[in-house]
């Protein structure tokens, strides 16, 4: 049976998505492939389909236990012998399967990363024809990702370990370059076949939120929009899941909620509650989501920033994956840039590594602060060409919120980075423009520069946003360290000089500026 004939009798499909025909035929004739495709763009089909052409068994190794079940039970009711190894398996279940896997009863077998190296497994292995290793949410091998599981680094020695070399195919939905890079060398790819299929969910409505009082947004937010639907609210913290989850339920919203400190039980209850409709929300900390299918995620609130603009469109991008409209919305405020740094400067790490958390975290602050498209800038990220400017379907696109030309205070904020001699961070540049009268700032010397005080009428709060603005547009660089520092660019210089305006939402930089960055 050809390819196209497959698709329909097992699966039921007309057609490939974007990217599957080219993978599956790769795999087919034997090269290893590297599928690189958003959640929800059908990835299992990638290796599924081809494991019922290859002659010998397909080993799927996925981090996802908890899936596994629901994969396997989904292949044996369209007719593909298929089963698992994890260790929710009991000892005689274990030993039941194995002999059922060596008697050929099954086409793909789903093993966690754990298992692959243990004596029963090689003992396994060495008996049979492993025709591909499937290598599902391939970025869990590089320890730079957000999901790193050591028992990934295992699976070269495993597949070196076969008789015969099977197919490699790694997939996953996480492209930066890095990461690629590190997965091709990890895992040790022949010369793959890559596959990057589009990151634009144009069903997606991005939109970066700045306001005062985080709760009463998101009470207004879930009273006005999807009021019976699914949505999952993201929190950086266990104890910031557990006060909004209270006072969610106090305030009459069927809220549940799931981070990693909690007994694993009521963890999955709270999970199927909500995956079957039985609670509305989902309050959660990053510990909630890889591999979770469920379609009809209407929102996707961000009640903190996460780390970086990848965990940001994994996370977000749980919402929709029925293509119905969407939205994913995250509340920012300043006090969660400072949460996500001491995390970073809290872990020990090398100092290269260091920086690069910095600027992935960096990356996703200017995409809180651009006033530009946010599709294209997440896209951008994801190195993909933006053929238009903008989407028409995110906050930015469809702000009408009034501009006003901050060219004046632009210029006195780079004339204060350039007369302290860019040897300090945003707090302090503030503390000099607003003249004030802190140890630092007097012991310094500081208030003697001629910057000192010139925006006295500027609230913090306004300030830091004109600056963090600046930043994103380029006309500022922060260094990326645990103590940035803010220097000029080539195009301050231009804005020092008047060749460039420099515009911003009027609401956002008035005197009393409505942000506080108070939260609950
Ligand atoms: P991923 O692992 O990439 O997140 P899945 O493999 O779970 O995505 O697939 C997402 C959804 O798309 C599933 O419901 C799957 O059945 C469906 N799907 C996969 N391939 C096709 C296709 N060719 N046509 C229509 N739907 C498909």
């Amino acid at each position: 049976m050809d390819i196209h004939s497959l698709l329909k009798t097992y699966f039921g499909y007309d057609e490939f998505k974007t990217g599957q025909e080219k993978l599956i035929r790769g795999t087919i004739e034997g090269r290893d492939v590297l599928g690189i495709m958003p959640t929800g763009g059908g990835k299992s089909l990638c290796y599924q389909l081809p494991a019922i052409l290859l002659e010998g068994l397909t080993i799927v190794i996925s981090p996802l236990i908890s899936l596994m079940k629901d994969q396997v039970d989904s292949l044996n009711e369209i007719g593909i012998g298929g089963t698992y190894i994890n260790s929710t398996l009991d000892q005689s279940e274990l030993i039941e399967r194995l002999q059922e896997i060596r008697e050929g009863k099954y086409k793909i077998i789903y093993v966690a990363p754990e298992r692959l190296n243990t004596g029963f497994f090689i003992n396994l292995v060495e008996d049979i024809k492993v025709s591909m290793v499937a290598i599902d949410e391939a970025h869990c091998i590089s320890q730079w990702g957000h999901d790193f599981r050591p028992s990934y680094l295992e699976i070269p020695k495993f597949i070196n370990s076969l008789r015969v070399r099977p197919v490699v195919a790694a997939y996953t939905a996480t492209a930066t370059k890095e990461i690629v890079e590190e997965i091709k060398e990890l895992i040790g790819l022949k010369n793959p076949l890559e596959s990057i299929i589009g990151f634009d969910r144009p069903n997606l409505f991005y939109q970066v939120v700045k306001v005062s009082n985080k709760f009463s947004y998101l009470i207004d937010y879930l009273k006005n929009n999807f009021q019976k639907e699914s949505g999952i609210i993201y929190c950086a913290t266990r104890k910031t899941v557990e006060s909004l989850v209270e006072k969610l339920n106090e305030g009459g919203f069927s809220a549940v909620e799931y981070h990693g400190g909690m007994d694993g039980n009521l963890r999955q209850k709270n999970q199927d509650d909500f995956i079957f409709n039985r609670r509305r929300i989902i309050v959660a900390t990053n510990a909630f989501g890889m591999g979770i299918d469920k379609p009809d995620v209407r929102f996707v609130i961000h009640y903190n920033m996460p780390k970086n603009m990848e965990a940001y469109y994994q996370e977000a991008g749980r919402a929709g994956r029925d293509g119905e409209p969407s939205d994913c919305i995250l509340l920012y405020s300043p006090s969660d840039i400072v949460k996500q740094k001491l995390i970073i400067q809290n872990n020990n790490l090398p100092p290269n590594r260091e920086t690069m958390l910095y600027k992935n975290l960096q990356y996703l602050v200017d995409y809180c602060h651009t006033n530009d498209c946010l599709r294209n800038n997440i896209l951008a990220y994801f190195g993909e060409i933006i053929e238009n400017q903008s989407c028409n379907n995110c906050g930015n696109c469809l702000d009408k919120s009034e501009m006003v030309d901050i060219t004046i205070e632009t210029q006195k904020i780079l004339s204060c980075i350039y007369r302290t001699e860019e040897r300090f961070g945003v707090n302090m540049i503030i503390d000099v423009l607003r003249g004030s009268k802190n140890k630092k700032v007097l012991g310094l010397g500081l208030d003697k520069v001629s910057t000192y005080g010139i925006m006295k009428e500027y609230t913090e709060i306004a300030l830091r946003e004109i600056i963090m603005t600046l930043v994103s547009k380029g006309y500022i660089y922060m260094t990326a360290d645990k103590f940035p520092l803010l220097k000029l660019t080539s195009d301050s210089l231009q804005v020092l000089r008047g060749k460039i305006k420099v515009y911003h939402k009027k609401h956002l930089v008035e005197r009393k500026a409505s942000i506080t960055g108070k939260e609950l």
